[in-house]
């Protein structure tokens, strides 16, 4: 028997896949429900922390080496992997929370990005702008793959939809190049690799079984990004402001369901004409 695990899960492990991420989005709707000025980056983890402990659930962001907290927090030119801390939260900041959860051996993975309330309005405006605009190109990946041959459509469909907001808003927007999602299982971060942008090789095929974490990281400006000296954040090299949308989603014999949003992703797949449909 090799090691290679099989991207494909079997009906069982799909339905296994379930409750991490409805653990997932638990932790990141008590963060949504924090996110105010003056709260620490701190706090927020503390909130995800909580439901973790309280659902009886692992944290996986420490079961990656090196790595002590339940989510990654980065906040304004910080794009992803923002480390949590005594940073406090101002008025009109775009804060990204990638959270995830290991239950029963199986994981989950999934981030939001919110806008602080009260914000002075240009500046506030134009950030939660940057967050519709990733969001959308996150649920219009998910809604390729409900019909996606090969994996390879996602970034197709992501990138496509990002351009399409550029231009409708006379804006640049930069798709981060070096990080990207991912298959998630046993492990949070499995194969095959999952590109948030058009790749020449389309990759596997999407088959019943299929769990990927879909995430695109998208910024006002430019691509380029540099790891800040605490070895992990990832932040913009330009200064612009960084987004981060993701959700764990699952390929089964009767559709696509997201794991880790509440309803499946039938609001977010609806402007798109998807339906989820429930493993069973
Ligand atoms: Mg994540
Ligand atoms: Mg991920």
């Amino acid at each position: 028997m090799g090691l290679r695990r099989s991207l494909y899960k079997t009906p069982a492990q799909l339905r296994a896949m379930v409750e991490p991420g409805q653990i997932t989005a638990a932790m990141l709707d008590a963060v949504r429900a924090l996110v105010a000025p003056g709260v620490t980056t701190g706090e927020l983890d503390a909130a995800a922390a909580a439901v973790v402990a309280e659902r009886g659930a692992e944290s996986n962001f420490q079961l990656v080496r090196g790595y002590r907290h339940t989510t990654c927090i980065s906040v304004n030119d910080q794009v992803v992997h923002g480390i949590p801390g005594s940073r406090v939260l101002e008025p009109g900041d775009i804060v990204s929370i990638d959270a995830g959860a290991q239950f029963k051996g199986w994981n989950g993975d999934s981030a939001i990005t919110l806008v602080v309330p009260g914000g002075p309005s240009p500046v506030a405006a134009a950030r939660q702008r940057l967050s519709e605009v990733t969001e959308g190109s996150l649920w219009a990946g998910i809604a390729a793959l409900a019909s996606a041959g090969r994996v390879g459509e996602i970034g197709d469909a992501v990138q496509g939809y990002i351009e399409r907001a550029a231009d409708a808003d006379g804006a640049e927007y930069g798709i981060l190049r070096d990080y990207v999602g991912h298959g998630i299982g046993r492990r949070m971060h499995e194969g095959p690799t999952v590109f948030n942008y058009r790749v020449a090789d389309l990759g596997p095929a999407v088959r019943p079984g299929l769990c990927l974490a879909i995430e695109p990281m998208v910024t006002s400006g430019s691509d380029a990004t540099f790891v800040e000296d605490d070895d992990w954040t990832v932040t913009t090299v330009d200064g612009s402001d960084g987004a981060h949308w993701e959700h764990s989603v699952a390929v089964h014999e009767g559709g696509i369901w997201v794991l880790t949003a509440a309803d499946g992703g039938a609001a977010g797949l609806a402007p798109f004409g998807v339906v989820p449909v429930a493993i069973a």
